[in-house]
């Protein structure tokens, strides 16, 4: 496995600076672009399962940190605060007291329930400056969170549906190595609530796990300091563990925001909050797959979809963009054909264009993995590359014959 430190900085998607400081990676043009057909991706499949998105300021302050518990067991990994105008601001650890307030800005009825509010936000963590140095541990992030709002019999149902799609998109993603953890309370007094709803929620998250026909694992001392989880491990060019993606089922926070709905009885109810992250942060998760695909990433998420090898012109790539493919033409300048084969080796495309195609309006399609594709119509091409690109999967396109 290839150290996406090493090789995110030779392909360009990120870098650092000392001067923005430790652990604070930005995002280059091809990393951004890697990144962008992510979002899309989530946002898409969170649509199509009912989420709303929203959005949330990063920052807040300290009181409503000191409601949701984060400032008494999570003060250490937080931002220390700033004094503005004679109150305490500080970066947010989390989002998810941001969404509980959402959630409250007005009167719910049990009509609205399961209500799934998803927010790609940034999120602000102390980290120790000993673990940066890449994008797995980093001091500013941006997680593709959400958490549903529903009753308690919704649930279970609401846990199995975001495990489920958290096993759609490693599919899409091409994320086959996972170890799947029931992390538990271990000893000591971090956590909150009593000891009673932690076991229904216990017992709730072993049944969604235990449904899903996966092996998983328990993991004591690993629960979030509200409730137990079900979390995604995966391992990088170390060997070294780091929890990917979560779902999460909360007795605790509904109760510090005195969280209500109206039930079809009339009276007041306490929602359940399920906190659930398909593939955690964006940082994280684009530093799994630079390292899982060793730069070579499925057609969907690739930089660079296509190179245009022109022997005289370069229409394609114009008509490529107009396809919303990512295209970029390697001129014949900057070496033979073959040299610039090589130096695309990532790109899943290559159009090569010789004067005979150049004639007959005709591309030949080379894939990253060595297949020469027949001559075909420039337009039939790039339609059939995109619309492989729309399905979101890890193979390469093979026109039908
Ligand atoms: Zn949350």
């Amino acid at each position: 496995m290839h150290d996406h430190r090493k090789l995110g900085r030779e392909l360009e998607l990120f870098d650092t600076d000392p001067l923005i400081g430790a652990g604070l990676p930005y995002w280059l043009p091809a990393g951004a672009a890697v990144r962008h057909a992510l979002e899309e991706y989530l946002r898409e499949l969170e649509r199509h399962a009912g989420y709303q998105h929203v959005y949330s300021p990063v920052l807040g302050k300290r009181e409503l940190y000191e409601i949701s518990g984060h400032w008494s067991h999570y003060r250490d990994s937080m931002y220390p605060p700033m004094e503005l105008g004679g109150e305490q601001v500080v970066l947010r650890p989390s989002l998810c007291p941001h969404h509980a307030l959402l959630y409250r800005s007005r009167g719910r009825s049990y009509r609205e329930l399961p209500l799934r509010l998803a927010e790609l936000g940034g999120q602000y963590r102390t980290e120790l400056s000993g673990v940066l140095g890449g994008m797995t541990r980093v001091r500013a992030m941006q997680l593709n969170d959400a958490h549903i709002f529903c009753t308690l019999d919704q649930a279970g149902d609401e846990a199995r549906a975001a495990l489920a799609m958290i096993r759609q998109a490693y599919a899409a993603l091409g994320i086959e190595q996972a170890r799947y953890r029931l992390s538990l309370p271990g000893p000591g007094r971090k956590y909150v609530g009593d000891q009673h709803i932690w076991e229904q929620a216990t017992a709730m998250l072993t049944g969604v796990l235990d449904d899903s026909g996966l092996a998983w694992e328990p993991g004591e001392g690993e629960a979030a300091f509200y409730g137990p989880k079900i979390d995604v491990q995966v391992a990088d060019c170390a060997e070294r563990e780091a929890t990917l993606s979560t779902v999460q089922v909360d007795f605790y926070q509904p109760e510090q925001f005195d969280l209500h709905y109206t039930g079809a009885d009339g009276a007041r109810h306490r929602p359940v909050m399920v906190h659930r992250s398909i593939v955690g942060t964006m940082e994280r998760a684009v530093a799994h797959l630079i390292e899982r695909h060793g730069g070579a990433f499925p057609d969907w998420l690739a930089p660079e979809q296509l190179v245009v090898l022109p022997v005289t012109d370069a229409q394609v790539a114009q008509r490529a963009a107009e396809f919303g493919l990512r295209a970029r033409v390697v001129e014949p300048q900057s070496g033979t054909l073959n040299r610039r084969i090589r130096s695309s080796r990532l790109v899943p495309y290559q159009a090569v264009i010789g004067a005979r195609e150049a004639a007959d309006g005709q591309v030949a399609v080379r894939r990253r993995d060595g297949r020469q594709l027949p001559p075909r119509p420039a337009a039939a091409a790039l339609a059939g590359i995109a619309a492989h690109v729309a399905e979101h999967v890890t193979g390469l396109w093979e026109p039908a014959a």
